[in-house]
Parts: C-alpha cells; sequence; structure tokens
C-alpha cells in the first residue's frame, strides 16, 4: 500500500527518509483519523494530504532530536500527534501518551493495535494529575508537546515527567516572545532553555519553533498545581 499523493517532494525537503512500512503505516493511520474524526475530533484538518504536511511531517520535524531506543512522554497528544507519528519512525521508543478526552483514547489504543505497535501505554487522565503519579513522574527521557497551551503552563504540565539529565522538546508556533517569557516558569521546573530552533518549510503556511529544554534539578512537588490553574494562571516573571 503506498500513499495517494506524491510525497518524495516533502521528504526530499525534510531530508527524512521513509521505509514502505513506514509508508503503509502513514496511509492506514490517514485513512483511521477520517473514519474516526466525526465520532473522536481528533483534527479540524480536511483531507489526506494537509493531515500528511501539518500532522505527520509536523511531528517529524523533532526527529534530530530525540533518539530511538529511549522513553517518551507525549501530553495533550489528541489524535497521537507528535507521540505516536514518531512511534512511526523510530520503532523502539517507549510512549506514553497522556490525553484528557476518553475518546482519544480509544482511538489512540485502536490505531496502536492496528499498527501492531509494542510499547504504547494510553492513559486517560490530565497531566496535572498524572504529573503527580510517581510511576510516571520523573520517569521519561523526553516529554514533548504540541497545542496544547502556552509554553509557561506546559513547562509545568510536561517538565514533570522529565528525567533529571533528561529533555523536553516543546512544538511551537512562529510566536518566540511566549517561549523567552516562560524562561523563569522553566527554571522554576527544573529547567533550562538550550536552543530554540526555528523550523521554515514550503508547505508550512508559517515558520514554526521547536524549543529544547534540560532538565538538571528535580521539579519542585508543588508542580504542577492543580487542574486548569497552570493555564489559568500561568507562571510569570
Ligand atoms: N497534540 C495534538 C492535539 C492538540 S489539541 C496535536 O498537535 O494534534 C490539545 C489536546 O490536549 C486535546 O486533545 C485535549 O484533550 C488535550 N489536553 C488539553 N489539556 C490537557 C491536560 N491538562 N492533560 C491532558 N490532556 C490535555
Amino acid at each position: 500500500m503506498s500513499l495517494n499523493i506524491e510525497i518524495q517532494k516533502y521528504l526530499a525537503e525534510m531530508k527524512v527518509e521513509l521505509s514502505d512500512e513506514n509508508i503503509s503505516a502513514i496511509d492506514i493511520y490517514i485513512r483511521e483519523i477520517n473514519n474516526w474524526n466525526t465520532k473522536a475530533d481528533l483534527t479540524a484538518l480536511k483531507g489526506y494530504e494537509s493531515i500528511f504536511v501539518n500532522l505527520f511531517l509536523d511531528a517529524f520535524t523533532l526527529l534530530p532530536f530525540i533518539k530511538d531506543k529511549s522513553t517518551l512522554i507525549d501530553i495533550g497528544t489528541g489524535g497521537g500527534f507528535p507521540g505516536l507519528a514518531l512511534k512511526i519512525f523510530y520503532k523502539e521508543l517507549k510512549i506514553t501518551l497522556v490525553e484528557a478526552s476518553s475518546k482519544k483514547c480509544v482511538f489512540l489504543n485502536y490505531i496502536s493495535n492496528c499498527l501492531k505497535m509494542k510499547n504504547v501505554n494510553v492513559v486517560w487522565g490530565r497531566a496535572e494529575d498524572v504529573g503527580k503519579d510517581i510511576f510516571y513522574r520523573e520517569q521519561y527521557d523526553y516529554a514533548c508537546c504540541r497545542a496544547v497551551a502556552g509554553m509557561s503552563a506546559i513547562s509545568e504540565l510536561c517538565m514533570p515527567f522529565v528525567k533529571i539529565g533528561g529533555v523536553f522538546v516543546a512544538s511551537k508556533g512562529k510566536d518566540t516572545t511566549e517561549i523567552k517569557q516562560a524562561a523563569t516558569a522553566i527554571n522554576y521546573m527544573g529547567g533550562k532553555i538550550e536552543k530554540i530552533e526555528k523550523i521554515k518549510y514550503s508547505f508550512f503556511s508559517e515558520e514554526k519553533n521547536i524549543v529544547i529544554i534540560s532538565k538538571d534539578r528535580q521539579t519542585p512537588e508543588k508542580y504542577p498545581r492543580r487542574n486548569g490553574i497552570p493555564q489559568k494562571r500561568p507562571v510569570k516573571v
């Protein structure tokens, strides 16, 4: 099976190579997103090519910052982005997908079984609660997050999961001001911005930024605060 669009132009620009097996998995995944979209509300994107570009290629922009055979947690993964898309490429990644919507979690279990993936743990819950659980707290080499909340709030939601020595990779839009303003919050959470990598490809409508945050200290126990507070009252300077 192959994707019914011309994908080589995209992959050449990104310098990403996909195997036939990867392509077949993406094809099944996109078809299932379309089948499930009305009941699970997975994405507002319409059409096969738009989903390929804005969910899969967008997730693949994180590949250079993540190593295979590591542990990764994706917070507010929705239909599995970026976490489950990265798992297609890095087969030996051990991933945890945290998602507050139960319908989306049903989809995530369904699609990861369909694609015969191993080491995928779908957790139905809010990051504010899951981040307090010692089974998940400070257990991961990487946390990632896309399109969930502002930089300060997602630092509070994601950093508690990262091991000391691990990395939080945040997929953000073109606005670097909110990223820089979150430096204090990131510091409170035990981390430091190592790099803001600008991402620019002809097929994305806007420039993006990937924020690489290292963790060298434990996150204080009081974080994350209770449900909704990190977003409503983000830690400020
Ligand atoms: N990351 C996906 C989905 C973005 S939409 C993508 O890029 O396509 C935001 C998702 O985060 C929604 O599915 C929502 O249910 C989930 N979410 C928002 N706040 C959350 C929280 N505190 N804990 C867990 N999931 C959350």
